[in-house]
């Protein structure tokens, strides 16, 4: 009976059946599901049509939870039609849909006397639309998905009764273009309970895979896509190079073919899925690294996720060192330094430094200073200097430098450094030695030119060494027959920067080569000049192959000497005098010397010009001023500032240079004054005469530019380096200026005012007499003292004929320059002391002379008294004195004085000045007296409080109290050998040493 089939009992069977039956499915992770019946609980609201047909039913689930079912079963009537819609389902981003399906349906053969009209299948369709349509069911607008049908409608159980199974069916319908869809059933005369419908699509869920985040990712349109997705590395992770993460998202909503991957940053390392800091003391200096690592030696850090440790203080990293490498720092002063010294060689030897700071990369340099005899005043040595085998760099603990200057100062430091030494602040650890460098030959003469080819004769000219290396006494020219190699040579030597080589062939190729010649010996020769004479010609007069030079000599002498006449006379007639009278430079004397030298020029006076424009002009370089360039103000001339510079003539090197400024507002004589120092200077070519290198008188200001002479003036230089210089180094200074005199007296000239002070030093000790101005003695030398004769003398280097009636000759400054001689051996120390000028007038009338200062050779005292010979005559030539001092030092013996044997001679200028030990109340008193003041604090310390017990003291004593100057121990010894003397003489006091 049909009518007893009623859908509640229908249902209480299935539910009854499903309780033991249904496995049910586990809630897939990877579904979205857009409606699941069972989920509501209250009425589904399915559109049902016809209303007859499908049925909302209510019920309990296998967990006795409500749920809500359709049910139709009008399986006894025909042509059944019956359509169940669900609401509209929004597909959200999903592609392909899941709609599963559970239900029960009822086999036909269960139902009795319905065998025509029952089915066992219904149709499942769905319809895509934008939105939510009206509750009509067009069946037209719907797709069939599918046919439904049970896999089995009941199972016979074991006990005989008849189970019903709860059928599961799946179907995927897509790709969906529609904002979402309606799903509808069709029953077209079935049994079915449809127990719950639920639709789904399916996600790959976001995940973490190699350190990349995945995001959610719908699974594809079609069954078999695979969605590529690209990670996202978590934070503090980055992408391997060119392995950026991937991962694909299958249909199913699983992940597969992970690509490439994510590592943790630099500071980071990996803990699961995540990056963590490393911490502290730990660091990790690239991702590459897996783990963080400890902190190298002398290295820490105190934050975390560090990439690399910080080194601690006074430690460093290279540049090339990496973060895994202990912090190192630089290494300590190489040590025991130790040097050789050859002429100017120097090498340098050490051991290498105690701490290399923690590294294998030690090498080392060498830094060069020459101190040009003032430890302020150290200078880089230039490029000049060779090393080898290099400056810096050095790997092995040696080096050896070349081309130093002879008799200069040098300081050498070696400093050990390292991979980190340009890194650190603190200051440089170097082992250093300072080093005066020995006598060295002279460098080559380098350019000879052919003044004047004859038949039989070459003359030479050239110029200076480079390097001379001393004061140059002479010159070698080496020649000979170029056929006949140099087998067979002759030499000719010559003084000067020039020569006549005579008694050539003519025709002849001759080859000339010229070395110079210093205390320090010969220099190498030069490069070869090739001359060849000329032709013998028949219409001049032959000369005879055995030519005697002194017949040239003897010719060009009278010839010379005719000339020389002649402008003597000229200038006698057209003198102008400027500031003072130069009538004096006239006379037996100024002929003898033009005379006796024939070949040289003669000087000019300037005043005897109508314009003494022209004769600036005439005998100085008009330079242009944008040439010049004035750096300091480094003194005060008579007329305005002098100031230090460069000079950069075209194609010339830049050369530094004194500069002499004419203040503004000046007048005319002044100017005329300023420039005629210019007028005399220029004339002038000489090594050991300050060189002009010209004037500037067509601008502002007017300038006179002069050789700049590093160490200023005489005077002030040895009273700084007072002790510092052997006896020949002060020998060759004294050779310069005689040398430079020489040449002035040779060309007429007479200075007047020849003094230290108006000496200038260049940085290599060469001395050149300066100070050439007209009105100079009158107005610029504050020693110029009014003498009763009317014109104002520096009375202490003058000599007593040119106090007193004017003489001024070559003569008189031969006297001024045994002053000078005298200044230079006691370095600088005032001529007579604090005598008054009358009294040194009288002194030096009554025959008394300066002592010999202390540690004064014999011989170079002699030579000073020699130059205060009363009568003029008897006084040497400079020429003599030039030959004197160069014997001296060839033969250094002579120059020989030990210590203490060198006093003063007992004699009553002596007595006036020499100090009166008895009368000294301290010790004190004494070193005042001696000008050695600067040790009292010695004396002191050490105990020597009262004269009687420096009496006794020895030089051991005197080197005891630090006094480490050669110079002042003798002069402080020899004091005390004085005293001692006076004690036991005036007093009668013994002191026992
Ligand atoms: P003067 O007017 O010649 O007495 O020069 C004044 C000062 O300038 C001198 O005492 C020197 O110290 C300095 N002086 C002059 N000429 C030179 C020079 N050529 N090189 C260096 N310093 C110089």
């Amino acid at each position: 009976m049909l009518s007893t089939f009623t859908p509640r009992l229908w249902i209480t069977f299935y539910l009854h059946v499903c309780c033991f039956t249904s496995t049910g499915i586990a809630q897939n992770a990877k579904e979205v599901i857009l409606l699941d019946s069972k989920a509501q609980q209250t009425e589904l609201e399915w559109i049902s049509s016809p209303p007859s047909g499908w049925e909302e039913i209510s019920g309990l689930d296998e967990n006795y939870t409500p749920i809500r079912t359709y049910q139709v079963c009008q399986v006894m009537e025909p042509n059944q039609n019956n359509w169940l819609r669900t609401n509209w389902i929004e597909k959200g981003d999903a592609q392909r849909i899941f709609v599963e399906l559970k239900f029960t349906l009822r086999d036909c053969n269960s139902l009795p006397g319905v065998v025509g009209t029952c089915k066992e299948t219904f149709n499942l369709y769905y319809q895509e639309t934008e939105s939510e349509v009206g509750r009509n069911i067009r069946e037209s607008q719907f797709v069939k998905i599918d046919t439904i049908a049970a896999d089995e409608s009941f199972t016979q159980g074991d006990l005989g009764e008849r189970k019903m199974k709860l059928n599961t069916e799946v179907r995927i319908i897509g790709p969906l273009s529609r904002r979402g869809f309606y799903l509808a059933f069709q029953d077209v005369g079935a049994c079915i309970a449809l127990v719950s419908v639920k639709v789904y699509y399916k996600k790959c869920w976001s995940i973490i895979e190699n350190l990349a985040t995945f995001p959610d990712t719908v699974t594809g349109s079609e069954f078999s896509s695979l969605v590529e997705v690209e990670g996202m590395c978590v934070s503090d992770a980055e992408e391997e190079a060119d392995n950026s993460p991937k991962m694909h998202c299958s249909a199913e909503g699983e992940w597969l073919v992970p690509i490439g991957k994510c590592i943790c940053k630099a500071g980071f390392q990996q803990k699961g899925d995540a990056c963590e800091p490393c911490g502290r003391g730990f660091y990790k200096s690239s991702s590459q690294d897996l783990q963080c690592s400890r902190c190298p030696a002398h290295s820490f850090n105190d934050k975390e996720g560090s990439w690399r440790c910080d080194c601690e203080d006074g430690y460093y990293r290279a540049p090339s060192d990496t973060p895994s490498t202990a912090c190192t720092r630089p290494p300590s002063a190489p040590q025991n330094l130790v040097y050789n010294i050859n002429q100017t060689t120097v090498t340098l030897e050490w051991n290498p430094p105690a701490d290399t700071g923690g590294r294998n990369d030690v090498t080392y340099r060498v830094v060069c200073r020459r101190c040009s005899w003032d430890p302020e005043e150290c200078v880089q040595c230039g490029s000049n200097v060779a090393y080898s085998p290099q400056q810096s760099g050095l790997v092995d603990t040696y080096v050896t430098i070349t081309d130093l200057l002879a008799h200069a100062n040098y300081t050498f430091e070696v400093e050990a450094v390292n991979g980190v030494s340009d890194l650190s602040r603190t200051q440089r650890l170097f082992a250093a030695v300072s080093i005066a460098t020995g006598q060295a030959a002279p460098s080559q003469v380098s350019e000879v030119i052919k003044e004047r080819v004859q038949q039989r004769s070459v003359q030479l000219s050239w110029q200076e060494p480079e390097q001379p290396n001393g004061v140059i006494t002479e010159y070698e020219i080496k020649y000979y027959e170029k056929d006949q190699k140099d087998r067979i040579y002759s030499t000719v030597k010559s003084k000067s920067t020039s020569a006549t080589v005579n008694n050539l062939k003519p025709s002849t190729a001759y080859v000339f080569q010229i070395r110079a010649f210093t205390a320090a010996g010969y220099g190498t020769y030069g490069p070869r000049l090739e001359v060849t004479t000329k032709e013998e010609a028949t219409a001049t007069i032959p000369v005879s192959s055995e030519q005697n030079p002194v017949i040239i000599i003897a010719v060009v002498a009278v010839a010379g000497t005719i000339i020389l006449v002649f402008m003597v006379f000229g200038f006698i007639i057209g003198r102008r005098h400027c500031g003072y009278s130069k009538a004096d430079q006239e006379g037996d004397e100024e002929l003898y010397f033009q005379f006796k030298f024939p070949g040289t020029k003669t000087y000019i006076d300037p005043e005897t010009y109508e314009d003494p424009n022209r004769a600036v002009h005439q005998f100085a370089k008009e330079l242009d001023a944008s040439c010049i360039k004035i750096e300091r103000v480094i003194g005060a001339g008579e007329f305005g500032e002098v100031c230090s510079g460069r000079l950069k003539l075209p194609g010339k090197r830049d050369v530094s240079v004194a500069i002499k400024t004419l203040k503004v507002g000046y007048t005319e004589k002044q100017r005329r004054d300023f420039l005629c120092e210019a007028s005399i200077m220029g004339q002038f070519d000489h090594p050991n005469v300050v060189h002009l290198e010209g004037v500037v008188t067509r601008g502002k200001p007017v300038m006179i530019v002069i050789e700049y002479m590093e160490n200023g003036s005489l005077d002030a230089f040895l009273r700084k380096h007072d002790g510092q210089f052997t006896v020949i180094q002060l020998v060759g200074m004294l050779r310069g200026i005689a040398a430079g005199m020489r040449y002035l007296s040779d060309m007429g000239y007479v200075h007047r005012d020849l003094a230290a002070r108006n000496i200038l030093v260049n940085s290599n000790l060469v001395c050149k007499v300066s100070d050439f101005g007209l009105s100079r003695v009158i107005d610029d030398d504050p020693e110029a003292v009014y003498t009763t004769t009317g014109g104002k003398i520096p009375v202490r280097w003058t000599a007593p004929e040119a106090i007193q009636y004017r003489k001024f000759t070559s003569s008189s400054d031969v006297w001024s320059y045994g002053i000078v001689m005298w200044e230079v051996m006691s370095y600088g120390e005032r001529p007579y002391w604090d005598m008054s000028n009358q009294d040194v007038i009288k002194a030096i009338e009554e025959g008394y002379r300066l002592p010999a200062p202390m540690d004064c050779p014999p011989g170079l005292h002699q030579l000073m008294l020699d130059c205060w010979q009363k009568d003029r005559s008897d006084r040497p030539k400079f020429d003599q004195i030039v030959g004197i001092l160069d014997k001296m030092i060839r033969n250094p013996s002579t120059l020989k004085t030990p210590v203490g044997t060198c006093t003063r001679p007992i004699s009553p200028l002596l007595d006036q000045n020499t100090p009166d030990f008895t009368t000294f109340r301290s010790v004190g008193d004494w070193l005042e007296a001696i000008k050695m003041e600067r040790y009292k604090d010695n004396f002191t310390a050490a105990g020597y409080s009262s004269l009687e017990s420096v009496a006794r003291m020895t030089i051991e004593d005197v080197m005891s109290l630090g006094i480490t100057l050669v110079g002042h121990q003798k002069k402080i010894m020899s004091s005390i050998q004085t005293m001692r003397a006076q004690m036991l003489h005036l007093h009668g006091t013994g002191v026992q040493v």
